[in-house]
């Protein structure tokens, strides 16, 4: 069965009879898809990481090589936190349809799944926080360090593996209703091979060489993606269980400051957690925030409009609320 006809199957769960009324959809045929899907993007990228370190005697890499690496981590990294996360997730700034479009096909090169099931997921990630029913708590299984590092191989990686779909017609009805996302989202395997093609093609132009392909498709594709990976995986897992919490939240969500750097700014988790809507997750000028630098810079070249960021004063009462609290 084709991809769109898979879209198609769920869809047609997801939005007919009684179906369309539940939260999740939970069922064998959904559970073989993401096992699927784990294997092509979360496995062989892994295996092909390993790969790419094993040949660096006879694929060596060169400008090419970390050129590729770099562009496609940032055009993809900035695809998650940026569009998936904080313009598709949580509308944190408006964009106009081809800005829209073009985040949405970045984000979908990450491998990380279409745009509609990733918000859809990640919507009820903030809505059920810790509790049951969120799908990647690393904080559901069980007490004791044993309990924590059960917790942490599901949340960084088995959960994916195969786990309850939450209703896009729920979870995301606005994407479903805007036309370009339900069909950025139905070819979404093909954008994720852009993502190797791409890099592929580029270092074999570079280098000019056929060897070139395999180079570029090893580290602007695979390596790539399994690094991005790691960096997102980290908020499920580390940034729900280790760091710093400055605010009253329902879920255990933390900050990890020195992570920053290198995912977008994405683990000031427990700040994006207390203020979920912000386009900011730093909640200032001085702490590393790369996703929300882009909204800005966007916002500079008058691209972006309606950048929603707390103000003092709604620090403040939070800060207070949360004085009171404990
Ligand atoms: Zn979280
Ligand atoms: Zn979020």
């Amino acid at each position: 069965m084709s991809f769109e006809s898979e879209f198609q199957s769920i869809y047609t769960r997801a939005s007919t009879g009684r179906a369309s009324a539940r939260l999740v959809l939970d069922d064998p045929f959904l559970h073989r898809m993401q096992k699927r899907h784990f294997i092509l993007f979360d496995v062989l990228p892994a295996i092909f990481t390993l790969v790419a370190i094993a040949l660096l005697p006879v694929v060596p890499v060169g400008r090419a090589e970390l050129g590729v690496f770099f562009i496609m981590w940032l055009l993809t990294g900035l695809g998650i936190s940026s569009g998936y996360h904080r313009l598709f997730a949580h509308k944190s700034y408006v964009v106009a349809r081809p800005l829209r479009a073009a985040l949405a096909i970045a984000g979908a090169m990450a491998g990380q799944g279409g745009v509609l099931s990733w918000v859809a997921m990640h919507r009820r990630h903030h809505e059920r926080g810790d509790q049951e029913g969120d799908m990647h708590s690393p904080n559901l299984h069980g007490e004791g360090w044993r309990g924590k590092l059960r917790g942490f191989r599901h949340a960084h990686l088995t959960w994916m593996m195969a786990h309850p779909y939450p209703n896009v017609v729920h979870y995301a009805p606005d994407l479903v209703r805007d036309p370009d996302m339900v069909w950025i989202h139905k070819h979404y395997n093909k954008w994720a091979v852009l993502g190797f093609v791409v890099p592929a093609v580029v270092c074999a132009a570079a280098n000019q060489s056929w060897m070139g392909l395999v180079s570029g498709f090893l580290w602007g594709g695979m390596v790539r993606m399994f690094v991005l990976e790691q960096g997102i995986w980290s908020l499920n897992s580390l940034c729900h269980l280790v760091g710093s919490r400055k605010y009253a939240t329902r879920d255990k969500s933390r900050n990890i400051g020195l992570l920053a750097p290198f995912i977008f700014g994405e683990s000031w988790h427990h700040n994006h957690h207390a203020f979920p809507g912000s386009a900011s997750f730093g909640l200032a000028w001085y702490r590393v925030d790369p996703g929300y630098w882009f909204i800005k810079a966007l916002g500079v070249l008058g691209l972006a409009r309606d950048i929603k960021v707390p103000d003092r004063a709604q620090l403040r009462l939070r800060e207070a609320a949360t004085a009171a609290e404990t």
